[in-house]
């Protein structure tokens, strides 16, 4: 395949295994078929400089656990980057910068990304100045940055033009225009005593979509009111949140 014609990924980690069911199944294992984008891992201890494969050793001053050597994760990535243009390079730990869509958006333009998964203890501090960003997916600690990693590739690819059909969409993702999902329902109509709202049999395509849109904005309200504080609202946001807002009064 040609450099260009599709977004590649490399993926720095001493577990390459654990991407093998991420890879093969659903819409990344169709994105890779389909040509739009390349993942190839690489196991950072074919990069050690001894024959065992070394990429950790005691932490200088002392103290439990072990620390990720720099040689093996510098030699790694400069090997990737010279095989093709160099990526931008993703540096996956607790400390980074928070993961959110607008994170995933910003990445999905990308032609080229590099991932540097850690593990043991954590990474020696200087492999952070081979990195462009570093992310973190939350505030919790995982053995490891290969979750982390998958975590951010899936919700970046599914935002890269094509790899989605129409019926998934991204668009009325819950953040993707900041603020939460609408309820969804599918058939059958009536499902112990709980009914469908009426609405979406009506076929009446402008008040669904006004009703998807309220719906989206009260359940944000009630969950994460904090979302609307970073959203220019439109006027009819304004005005279906003062609807909202009326019939919340009316049952208090
Ligand atoms: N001692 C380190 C600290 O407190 O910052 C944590 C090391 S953790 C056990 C090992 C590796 O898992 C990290 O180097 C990082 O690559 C990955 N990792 C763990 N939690 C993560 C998170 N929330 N987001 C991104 N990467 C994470």
């Amino acid at each position: 395949m040609k450099e260009g014609s599709s977004v590649r990924i490399d993926v720095l980690t001493i577990f390459p295994g654990m991407f093998d069911g991420f890879l093969d199944e659903s819409i990344i294992k169709r994105a890779q078929e389909r040509g739009l984008i390349q993942i190839f891992l690489h196991d950072i201890r074919q990069y050690a400089q001894d024959k065992h494969g070394t990429v950790d050793d005691y932490p200088f001053g002392g103290g439990p656990g072990m620390i990720f050597k720099p040689e093996p994760v510098f030699r790694a990535v400069e090997a990737v980057q010279s095989q093709a243009s160099p990526g931008l390079v993703v540096l996956l730990t607790p400390q980074g910068e928070h993961y959110e869509q607008r994170i995933a958006k910003s990445l999905a333009v990308g032609k080229r990304l590099l991932f540097i998964c850690g593990r043991y203890k954590g990474l020696d501090d200087r492999i952070r100045t081979i990195a462009d960003r570093e992310i973190s997916i939350g505030d919790y600690v995982l053995t490891g940055g290969e979750l982390p990693a998958m975590v951010v590739i899936d919700s970046m690819v599914r935002l890269i033009p094509g790899v989605l059909g129409d019926e998934e969409s991204a668009w009325n993702d819950s953040f993707f225009q900041g603020i939460l999902d609408a309820p969804q329902f599918t058939r059958p109509r009536v499902f112990r005593d709980l009914s469908v709202p009426e609405v979406l049999l009506s076929g009446d395509h402008e008040q669904i979509r006004i009703w998807r849109k309220k719906e989206a904005l009260r359940k944000t309200l009630q969950r994460r009111p904090d979302l609307l504080e970073n959203i220019s609202l439109k006027k009819e946001d304004k005005r279906l949140i003062a609807q909202i807002k009326k019939e919340n009064r009316g049952i208090e």
